[in-house]
């Protein structure tokens, strides 16, 4: 039972934050679900216990990581439905500092990365009968902030992909769509909302006054995979508690 009842899901950066709230989520209503990240960030301790999740340790930056995630999918639930793009990382440097490689890495985790997933579950995808893809972007796919050049440029990449993907992939039944989380409680920003003051000001500078959880993004992800959110493709969804109102 449950609004995922029966599906097999994917949910990418599954070791903190969004992604182990939604894989968590997922699986409590009633998806099978393979949470993915990185060896060595307590992927299996994250859901130790939890009924419905299998772990997979694999960095999405690996050339083979879209088959591989894929085909580890396949492996354990027999069918795939829903792939959640949601790892990512945040990498902060002025266009005058960052370097090559912060570049790089920002680029391959949080857009190459999920081209390739997502090209890659397209024929697992065309055989369900309610093929999802939902994947992170942020509210900075849309604004920007000092430091945040790659960020932003990899965002407002997966916005414009995504929206692609709607288009191409919408004859086979599959939706695409991304969330816009605002400024959300979890391992990325542990340190500078470690800082009160910093917390305060980003919690004032919302409608609803008060930082997201994780759990808020995960109810907002779990809509698009779910069948409520039949007829909506191609579609941003912002989750911000008002952040991004002025
Ligand atoms: P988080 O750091 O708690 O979680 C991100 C996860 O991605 C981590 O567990 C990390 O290990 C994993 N990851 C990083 N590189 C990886 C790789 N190469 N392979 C596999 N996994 C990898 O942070 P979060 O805020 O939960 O981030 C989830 C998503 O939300 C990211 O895409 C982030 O950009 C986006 N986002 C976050 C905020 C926010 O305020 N926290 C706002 C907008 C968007």
């Amino acid at each position: 039972t449950g609004r995922l009842a029966g599906r097999a899901a994917i949910v990418t950066g599954a070791a903190s934050g969004i992604g182990r709230a939604s894989a968590q989520l997922f699986a409590a209503e009633g998806a099978q679900v393979l949470a993915v990240d990185l060896p060595d960030r307590g992927l299996p301790v994250a859901h130790d216990g939890v009924d419905g999740v299998r772990c997979l340790e694999k960095s999405v930056r690996d050339a083979d990581a879209g088959t591989a995630i894929v085909a580890a999918a396949v492996e354990a639930f027999g069918r795939l439905d829903i792939v959640f793009n949601n790892a990512g990382v945040g990498i902060n440097a002025l266009t005058t500092a960052m370097t090559a490689e912060q570049w790089d890495t920002t680029i391959a985790v949080n857009l190459t990365a999920v081209f390739r997933l997502c090209q890659a579950a397209v024929p697992e995808l065309q055989k369900s009968d309610a093929p999802r893809i939902v994947n992170t972007a942020s509210v900075m796919a849309r604004f920007t902030d000092y430091g945040l050049p790659a960020y932003c440029a990899s965002k407002a990449g997966v916005a414009g992909l995504t929206r692609t993907l709607a288009l191409e992939l919408g004859k086979f039944g599959i939706t695409a769509n991304y969330i816009e989380p605002g400024a959300i409680q979890t391992g990325m920003t542990a340190e500078s909302f470690a800082n009160e003051e910093i917390a305060a000001i980003w919690a004032k500078k919302a409608a609803l006054r008060r930082l997201g959880r994780p759990e808020d993004i995960a109810r907002g992800a779990l809509f698009l995979a779910s069948d409520d959110a039949a007829f909506v493709t191609g579609h941003g969804l912002v989750v911000d508690g008002g952040l991004t109102l002025r």
